[in-house]
């Protein structure tokens, strides 16, 4: 059981395609993260895996859902979870309670102040289940998107760049939530031009032409720097560094792929 995308296309009305024969599995457990140009069509892929729209050729199959079936239309929105990049776009209800309250409800579920509860204690902000949703900073903002999405218990996590309006501290808050669903299993597909997040992944998709340019995993992203430049993706001086040292001969040991572990392993080379 899986995301499986079969060579679709999709065009907006009026419009020539803006994806064409895209070809993906996804497995179950796979943080997968989606790059290329703007414009490129990657927030239109995450649409179409939440089935907010439809292929207009080709497949896609959520587990056995296919998401162009009307009657599985709310097994899908339970199965899927996306948040999106502006937070205040999302949140719809004076308090955080019920808010998350809110996409509950929508969908039936039941069990409603346990889900809250549990999702608020995943995000970290258990403390402010009764506090006013316009008093929150950006990021405390997209920290609830990210609890009314996970009170649904999704199976598949789309986030379509939700840190681009926040800042770096919140960031790290949100990476921090990333980094425990990751643990916990889930499978998150993940839209981003920021190495940092990159990072989080295991996996990398380049999107250019409106087709899959590359997939690959992040251990060879040291061979993939160009093709990620070319797409945008502003590359951290220390990765800079890294390749250069690999021209060179010096293999450092990139385990974990945090920019700051990068540097410790660059220390330890150094102090040899
Ligand atoms: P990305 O997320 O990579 O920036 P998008 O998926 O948002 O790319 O958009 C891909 C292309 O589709 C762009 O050329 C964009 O202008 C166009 N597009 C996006 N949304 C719509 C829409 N609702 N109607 C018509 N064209 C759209």
């Amino acid at each position: 059981k899986m995301i499986k995308i079969e060579d679709v296309s999709f065009r907006y009305k009026n419009s020539e395609n803006v994806l064409e024969n895209i070809n993906l599995e996804i497995n179950e457990g796979e943080f997968i993260s989606i790059v290329g140009k703007n414009g490129t069509g990657k927030s239109t892929i995450l649409n179409l895996l939440a089935g907010l729209t439809k292929p207009t050729k080709g497949k896609i199959f959520i587990d056995d859902i296919d998401t162009k079936s009307k009657k599985d239309f709310i097994n899908l929105r339970k199965k899927v979870g996306i948040v999106f990049q502006n937070p205040d776009n999302q949140i719809l209800f004076p308090r955080v309670y019920e808010d998350i309250e809110f996409g509950l409800k929508n969908l039936g579920i039941d069990d409603r102040e346990k889900r809250i509860d549990e999702a608020l204690k995943t995000v970290n902000m258990l403390e402010f289940k009764d506090k006013d949703t316009y008093e929150l900073s950006l990021g405390q903002k997209q920290r609830v998107n990210i609890a009314s999405m996970l009170a649904v218990k999704p199976k598949y996590i789309v986030l379509d760049e939700p840190t681009t309006m926040i800042d770096s501290k919140e960031k790290e808050n949100i990476y921090n939530c990333l980094r425990t669903l990751k643990q916990s299993g889930s499978t998150i597909i993940f839209v981003t031009n920021n190495v940092d997040e990159i990072l989080l992944s295991d996996k990398i998709m380049i999107l250019e032409d409106k087709r899959i340019k590359h997939v690959f995993n992040k251990s060879e992203i040291l061979d993939n720097v160009n093709l990620l430049e070319k797409s945008d993706i502003k590359i951290p001086d220390i990765i800079q560094i890294i390749l250069k040292l690999k021209q060179k001969g010096i293999n450092i040991n990139l385990k974990e792929w945090t920019i700051s572990e990068m540097i410790d392993e660059i220390v330890k080379v150094y102090k040899k």
